[in-house]
């Protein structure tokens, strides 16, 4: 049985530089986003989403060994419990089925292997550098973010907003707790409808020239907000609607399309997945087969 007693520190600083080292082999600087399905697919773990209902993911340690997704949490969450199961393959932990309760998960786990996994997870998708350039690039100050800049920069970097509203707090300590609370107490339900001025079943994504190093990944149903400046090319995924100087595109379908500027100095393709898709993560922006 696994002691309760165990060195914390010592055991961050093991995940982070296991985090550091994946991220220098998967070809990712510090201060890039990773497309972590991709990512740990690369490594040879074979990735799945699953109908389940009671865990959110799992891991097992066969050959090939395979991570287990549930396919019905959000996009944000999925990407945590992959890079924390990654973790799992890693150090050697052996099967695992995780469900994730709250967004502290490295501060309140007794289990030594899952505090190492947690800080893993939020090291390779949430580091020092890249969430300070998230914010910076769009003019943002990291150490007083407003609920909506954080939920942006979530996107950009592949987590759920409270995921990143910790990391801010509790392992970067950019912001206070006066501030951690406030951001706490906002739901992301909130911001999408300030966003989109609708309820939104779906995430309402941010994109302009600032969006790099990664595709732009959504489901069926979520929104895509991007200035009428640049260029689109999302016939065969969403309809769009120009408004306020924005597009807004509504997803409506599995698929590709593209958003570029008008000198091509910048572009970024869209990736469309079915909501609840269940298979491999490396079919899950594949167009549904057309009508007979
Ligand atoms: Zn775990």
């Amino acid at each position: 049985m696994k002691s309760r007693i165990y060195n914390r520190t010592g055991l961050a600083v093991v995940a982070a530089k296991a985090a550091y080292h994946w991220r220098r082999t998967l070809g990712h600087a510090a201060w890039a986003p990773v497309s972590v399905f991709d990512d740990i697919r690369k490594t040879g773990v074979q990735i799945r989403f699953v109908d389940l209902t009671n865990v959110d993911g799992l891991y097992s340690s066969t050959m090939p060994p395979a991570i287990l997704l549930g396919a019905h949490r959000p996009v944000g969450r999925q990407s945590f419990t992959c890079a924390h199961e990654f973790a799992h393959h890693l150090f050697e932990h052996g099967v695992r089925f995780d469900k994730f309760e709250s967004c502290e998960p490295a501060t309140s786990k007794l289990d030594p292997d899952e505090f190492v996994a947690d800080m893993f997870a939020a090291c390779l998708l949430m580091p020092k550098a890249a969430v300070c350039r998230g914010f910076r690039m769009r003019g943002w100050n990291p150490s007083g973010p407003s609920p909506t800049e954080v939920y942006h920069v979530s996107h950009w970097l592949g987590v759920s907003y409270d995921a990143l509203v910790c990391q801010l707090r509790l392992t970067l300590n950019l912001i206070s707790v006066r501030d951690y609370k406030a951001l706490s107490r906002v739901t992301p339900a909130e911001i999408k409808l300030h966003l989109s001025g609708t309820k939104c079943p779906g995430e309402v994504l941010s994109v302009d020239e600032n969006w790099v190093d990664r595709p732009i990944d959504c489901q069926v149903n979520d929104y895509i907000i991007i200035p009428r400046h640049l260029l689109i090319d999302v016939s065969r995924v969403a309809e769009v609607v120009a408004r306020d100087g924005f597009f807004h595109c509504k997803v409506i379908k599995p698929g590709l399309g593209r958003v570029f500027s008008q000198d091509n100095s910048w572009g970024a393709f869209i990736r469309v997945s079915r909501r609840g898709y269940l298979g491999l993560s490396e079919f899950r922006h594949m167009e549904e087969a057309e009508d007979e």
